[in-house]
């Protein structure tokens, strides 16, 4: 599996993937269950940021040469009223192109299948066991019309990426500029997923799910 967006003008061309079958399946449940605990999604996300911390704070203690080694650790929740968007970054391990459509495109996990295949045959569906499953990203669809990632890896001379998908079945990668260590999550919310742009709401959801994640997180400029 490889990623080739360089074009020979230096400017970046897209290309567009289709996701394997089972997340096809996956998304096909997320977007259309009427499900009442969408809030979730804002735990998986906080929960892989976490974790994308915790990979680059190891890495860079056994491996002294990382990007952007003066970043702060932390979790940064910006909320665009106007535009309609929650947006997560981290300044964790991020992800190289390879790494980008292997782990937002494909299910390795056999168990991660039978979820899903038991979730498409069920009719009542827990969504809450998500994160359980190695799929809890997808959770992010619940609440947004559109999913835009912008990452770039650790590694000192990593390009950035820019993972874009309505969960449709196919997602567009392709290359992208001025962007730090780690990943942005940018969220484009649904008509009746506008609740999740109110800060004491996320705020709520973050003491409810997230009261003990090592890293700090901003909600804007506060700390929640
Ligand atoms: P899980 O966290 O259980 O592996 P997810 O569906 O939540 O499953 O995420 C899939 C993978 O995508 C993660 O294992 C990780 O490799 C990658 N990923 C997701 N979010 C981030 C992030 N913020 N930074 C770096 N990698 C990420
Ligand atoms: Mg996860």
């Amino acid at each position: 599996m490889s990623v080739n967006l360089e074009s020979e003008n230096s400017g970046s061309k897209q290309e567009t993937r289709e996701f394997q079958a089972e997340v096809k399946q996956l998304l096909d449940i997320v977007i259309n269950s009427l499900y009442t605990d969408r809030e979730i999604f804002l735990r998986e996300l906080i929960s892989n940021a976490a974790d994308a911390l915790e990979k680059f704070r190891y890495e860079n203690i056994i491996n002294k040469d990382v990007s952007d080694p003066d970043l702060p650790l932390h979790i940064s929740i910006e909320l665009d009223e106007k535009e309609k968007l929650l947006i997560i970054s981290d300044t964790g391990i991020g992800m190289t192109g390879d790494e980008l459509i292997e782990n937002l495109g494909t299910i390795a996990h056999s168990g991660s299948k039978a979820f899903i295949k038991s979730m498409a045959d069920n009719d009542k569906k827990d969504l809450n066991l998500i994160g359980q499953f190695g799929v809890g990203f997808y959770a992010a669809f619940m609440v947004a019309r559109k999913v835009t990632v912008l990452t770039k890896s650790y590694q000192p001379e990593a390009q950035a990426y820019e993972w874009s998908s309505e969960g449709m079945g196919s997602y567009a990668v392709k290359t992208a500029g001025g962007i730090t260590r780690g990943t942005r999550i940018i969220l484009e919310l649904k008509e009746d997923a506008l609740d999740f742009i109110k800060p004491e709401t996320v705020k709520r959801i973050i003491k409810q799910y997230s009261s003990f994640v090592a890293f700090p997180i901003f909600i804007g400029e506060e700390k929640v």
